[in-house]
This record gives structure tokens, C-alpha cells and sequence, in this order.
């Protein structure tokens, strides 16, 4: 097992903390190795909270000093454009990834269809190298297993949302639409 290897068993491990948004994320020091940060999903509190934005959130909260650090964002899932963009405003120089949006896509999951490497080339002001399909089969799993339909008809993520936003009524108008696309199933993130 490699590093990349290693520190996405971690990335799914935290992703256990919400097994049915199953996006974990960690920021390691690139040069020694060490883990600055970590997070995981909390769309259930802020539907902005991805697991990548939780572990920014989390090393510029910690006081770690990142001047001159070459840092390292390993997660579950390939960042949506939100959190990639998130990463390159911190600094990040390498993002990797396990799932892919392309297969979020295909399982159902619901996506903005720019991916991590479109964000990048758009934004010429920054080096950001992408690494993806790293334990791409161990991640796929986990949003493979998320997607358990409920007894009531409902997905678990759907209703996560809808227990966390009550008031939010497009979001019911989306479930209803949902049988007539693959993406619009349930709320998804990276
Ligand atoms: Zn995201």
C-alpha cells in the first residue's frame, strides 16, 4: 500500500461517520506526512458543509501554520466545483480522489456536471494536480452501499435532507422529479 493508499483508507474510514454521505476528507502535510485536518460530511447541519470543505474549515481553525507547506487533500470522492475551488483559494497543490463524479453520476448520485480537472484548467492562477481512482473500487463501494432505499420510498440521504431542511419545499419538488433522471434520485455531494 502506497501513501495515496494510505491516507484514503483514512478519507473512508471518516467517511463511516456518515455512511450514507459517505465523503471523507483529510489534509496531510506533504512533505512530512503528517495529518493537519480531517472531516466528513455535515450537509445535515449546512448543505454547504461537504466533507472537503470541513476539513479546510478545520486546518484553518486549528492554528497550523500552512506557509510554505505543501499541502495534500485526500478524499472519498472527486471535489465538486464548490470544493475544488474551495481547495485552490486554500493553497491545496494536490487533490486526490477515489470515486470519480463521473461514477457519482452513474450510481445515481446527484452532481453539477464540471469536474475537479475543468475547475483546475479554468483557473490558470494556480498549479493544482488532481489524482484520481485512488482505491477507486473501496470508494465506489461506499456510494454504492449509501444508496439504500427506505421502506417509505425514500432514499437515507433524502431523508437526511429533508429531516435537516423542513422548510426548504424545491427540495421536495426534486424527489418527486427524481424518477424521471438518474441524477436527481437524492442529494448528493463530494
Ligand atoms: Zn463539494
Amino acid at each position: 500500500m502506497n501513501d495515496h493508499e494510505l491516507y484514503m483508507r483514512r478519507a473512508i474510514a471518516l467517511a463511516a461517520n456518515v455512511p450514507d454521505l459517505p465523503f471523507g476528507a483529510l489534509i496531510v502535510d506533504g512533505d512530512s506526512g503528517i495529518i493537519l485536518s480531517e472531516g466528513w460530511n455535515k450537509t445535515s447541519v449546512n448543505p454547504t458543509w461537504h466533507g472537503e470543505i470541513d476539513a479546510i474549515n478545520g486546518l484553518s481553525s486549528s492554528g497550523v501554520g500552512i506557509e510554505g507547506k505543501r499541502l495534500v487533500l485526500y478524499t472519498t470522492a472527486e471535489p465538486c466545483p464548490m470544493c475544488q475551488a474551495a481547495a485552490l483559494w486554500s493553497g491545496i497543490e494536490t487533490v486526490v480522489f477515489g470515486t470519480s463524479i463521473r461514477s457519482l453520476q452513474r450510481l445515481g448520485w446527484r452532481q453539477i456536471d464540471i469536474l475537479a480537472q475543468e475547475v483546475v484548467r479554468r483557473s490558470p492562477a494556480w498549479n493544482c494536480k488532481l489524482i484520481g481512482g485512488v482505491l477507486e473500487r473501496d470508494c465506489d463501494a461506499l456510494f454504492q452501499k449509501a444508496d439504500l432505499p427506505l421502506l417509505n420510498g425514500t432514499t437515507s440521504r433524502e431523508r437526511i435532507w429533508v429531516s435537516a431542511w423542513p422548510a426548504v419545499s424545491w427540495h421536495s419538488k426534486q424527489s418527486s422529479n427524481s424518477s424521471a433522471g438518474t441524477e436527481g434520485e437524492a442529494d448528493a455531494e463530494v
